[in-house]
């Protein structure tokens, strides 16, 4: 090949290298943009107040958490599919959670229904250490590979029957369920901390209240915040608790 051949056929690939770069570039901060939307229109507009809550919000990215052909509903108003019949939650319920359970950055939070891992990733970025329990062994492993590839070293995935909770990291200072039984497990009023705050969608298979638990002298206190539809918690046998 002449020295000119080669010289061009370098040229071209820094060139092609460069390009690729400025696309990917240009797509991020496309997505920042429909974060900032979502942020702005889905979340602080209802009612979301909490400014680390909506500073995370910003900076986690959906779109790597969903199935390639739903990355450009990513940041819309809803629930989105992410396989074996599961659903990542619509954002402002993600939000609202997390600012019901007002997460402190000392906090151990125990999260049963790992699904896409995107849930497990907000809460990380407020407290010290989430530990996350999935029943579905394909969504577990998949979304302990995408938090290890984001570099999230304080979230814990296991693969297991989140009603019997984590007995071992207990004491939580705060339980997030996101999928639903009929009635608050045992296990997890067990491994609530004193003081410590629990949301748990409970109700009918198609119908739910998102219940804020608190717990005070060993007793749980209930508010009934918002009417919300989950996914049923299964046993392994996939019995609806
Ligand atoms: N928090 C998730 C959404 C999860 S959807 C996210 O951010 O993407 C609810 C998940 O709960 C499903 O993946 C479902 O498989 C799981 N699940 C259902 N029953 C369970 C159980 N007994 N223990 C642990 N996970 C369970």
């Amino acid at each position: 090949m002449k020295k000119t051949t080669k010289l061009s056929n370098a040229c071209l690939a820094i060139l092609g290298i460069i390009f690729f770069g400025m696309v990917i570039q240009a797509n991020s901060q496309n997505y920042s943009v429909l974060r900032t939307r979502m942020v702005n229109e889905q979340l602080a507009r209802r009612g979301i107040k909490s400014k680390p809550v909506l500073q995370t919000m910003q900076k986690v990215e959906r779109h790597l958490f969903v199935p390639q052909s739903f990355v450009k509903a990513a940041y819309t108003d809803q629930a989105l599919p992410i396989g074996e019949g599961q659903t990542i939650s619509q954002p402002y319920i993600v939000a609202f959670m997390t600012e019901a359970l007002n997460i402190q950055p000392s906090d151990r939070v125990l999260e049963i229904g790992t699904g896409s891992g995107y849930q497990a990733a907000i809460l990380a970025e407020l407290c010290k250490e989430v530990y996350t329990i999935e029943i579905i062994r394909k969504l577990g492993k998949r979304a302990d590979s995408l938090l290890s590839t984001l570099n999230y070293k304080n979230i814990f995935v296991r693969i297991g029957d989140g009603y019997q909770g984590w007995p071992e990291g207990a004491p939580f200072d705060a339980i997030i369920v996101t999928c639903s039984p009929s009635q608050v497990p045992q296990p997890l009023q067990d491994q609530l901390k004193e003081g410590g705050r629990m949301i748990i969608p409970i109700g009918l298979e198609n119908y739910q209240e998102l219940v804020l638990l608190v717990k005070q002298n060993g007793k749980m206190e209930k508010k009934n915040t918002l009417p919300v539809r989950f996914v049923p918690m299964r046993d392994k046998k996939g019995k609806r608790y």
